[in-house]
């Protein structure tokens, strides 16, 4: 047995348990799952040691600029001395204990933040453990508020494509189901309602696709229990941005035609877009939200469902008046402390001017990709940068040049993206920037 007390370092070492890497990496490679990946695996994985900052530090030395925020979350960097202290101290106090029957201070102050910062007239909180737990408890609320009130056939769901909202169940089946990650499951999963991806374009706006969705929720309103969308950007699905003018148009067709309406707000929370969430960018409150990603602040999983007082009158009137979910690790305080610490740190800064620095220097550094051969689009919004190709991405050949730069992206399909924590100084922006760039060049 290693000893787990060996802090040796030293180079060849992956730290405490004196596994050599490539120790680790076989074993990795035999027995570890990776996100979308096959088994064994097939691409060898980087070993990061530690990491603060903006910068992973890998095994053998050498570190990284993380352009990913680990998944759009870890929106303070890592490592953080406010949120490493936030969970000290909860954990001397607690690290976990059932939700059911008790409650406590980390997941009450938690609740009260969201519906404090989110739209206004959300007002009940549900913790789940993950983005696509909570969107299942979404689309959850939808169908049986309907139930409850004696609508069961109000029992779809209404999603336009080019979206992702998960891989359980539920979220699989409102993802993009031919462009997406899920077409292996069509025909088995429920069958929701598609219509056609938003046009691509913060500015741009169409009135007969705006029509379209009018026309199609009201088509569909006697099975439709509700629409769920990401709003303003389209994430795992595709990278793309839209007019948030269209999410008015799905709030006045669902109050026309007695349908609820879902923000997927998972990737687009907590300031990623430019506004706090991307429903603030219409002044629009949805019938129910979800939250997840950088809730933590990258520190732990943690989403939540928020809904309106409607919504949860509606489920507590029925036949059967409670919502029947309860995770077992619901409202966890280690990552409820962690998640009411990173609020704080949010909103006791002034975020909007660190996101829009970050906006102003991708636009000028991923400038340059616009004239490569290959490149067929760029796009910026918020501290979110995107390079669009014109084929699918060589993924070793974008990784190695990117990490040949100093830096870690992880594209996907024809798309090499960042979203770099919000305490990215301009210099390194500028090298996430050169380093897309490069990942555009030769991949
Ligand atoms: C990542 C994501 C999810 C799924 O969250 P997990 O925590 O990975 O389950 C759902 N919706 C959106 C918009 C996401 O970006």
């Amino acid at each position: 047995m290693p000893d787990p007390a060996d802090h040796t370092g030293h180079t060849g070492h992956t730290g405490r348990t004196g596994l050599s890497v490539p120790e680790l990496l076989d074993l990795d490679r035999r027995h570890v799952w990776h996100p979308y990946g096959p088994m064994p695996g097939r691409q060898e994985p980087l070993v990061v040691e530690s990491a603060s900052g903006v910068r992973l530090r890998l095994a053998g030395g050498g570190e990284l600029v993380d352009g990913m925020s680990s998944w759009w979350s870890a929106i303070h960097g890592y490592n953080h001395p406010v949120l490493n202290d936030a969970v000290r101290g909860q954990l001397d106090r607690m690290s976990h204990v059932m939700f059911g029957g008790l409650t406590h201070e980390p997941a009450v102050r938690l609740a009260k933040h969201l519906v404090d910062m989110s739209p206004q007239g959300l007002e009940h909180v549900f913790l789940a453990d993950s983005g696509s737990v909570s969107v299942e408890v979404a689309v959850k609320m939808c169908l049986q508020h309907w139930r409850s009130l004696g609508r069961p056939a109000k029992r779809r769901m209404l999603t336009w494509r080019g979206g992702y909202h998960g891989d359980t169940w539920q979220p699989m089946s409102v993802c993009d189901p031919e462009g997406g990650m899920h077409e292996l499951w069509q025909g088995v999963l429920p069958r929701q309602v598609f219509v056609d991806a938003p046009p691509a374009g913060y500015e741009a706006y169409d009135d007969a696709y705006a029509d379209h969705l009018r026309e199609m929720i009201g088509r569909h309103a006697d099975e439709l229990a509700g629409v769920i969308v990401e709003p303003v950007v389209q994430g795992a699905g595709g990278m793309r941005f839209h007019s948030p003018a269209y999410l008015r148009v799905l709030r006045e067709a669902c109050d026309e035609h007695d349908v609820l309406l879902v923000f997927d707000e998972i990737a687009t929370g907590f300031g990623r877009t430019g506004a706090l969430f991307g429903a603030d960018h219409a002044g629009v409150t949805p019938d129910v939200m979800c939250l997840g990603k950088a809730l933590t602040g990258g520190y732990l999983t943690l989403a939540a469902t928020l809904c309106t007082s409607r919504v949860a009158d509606g489920i507590s009137r029925g036949e059967v008046p409670v919502l029947a979910h309860g995770p077992t690790f619901m409202g966890n305080p280690l990552a409820a402390a962690v998640a009411c610490a990173s609020i704080e740190l949010l909103l006791g800064q002034d975020w909007q001017i660190e996101v829009k620095r970050i906006e102003a220097g991708l636009r000028g550094t991923l400038a340059e990709a616009a004239g490569l051969p290959g490149v067929r689009d760029v796009r910026v919004l918020g501290a979110i940068g995107v390079v669009q190709l014109d084929h699918d991405v060589d993924m070793a050949a974008a990784t190695r040049a990117a990490t040949r730069e100093g830096v870690w992206v992880r594209p996907f399909r024809d798309l090499i993206y960042t979203m770099p924590p919000f305490i990215t100084s301009d210099d390194d922006v500028a090298r996430i920037g050169r380093a897309v760039c490069a990942a555009a060049k030769e991949g």
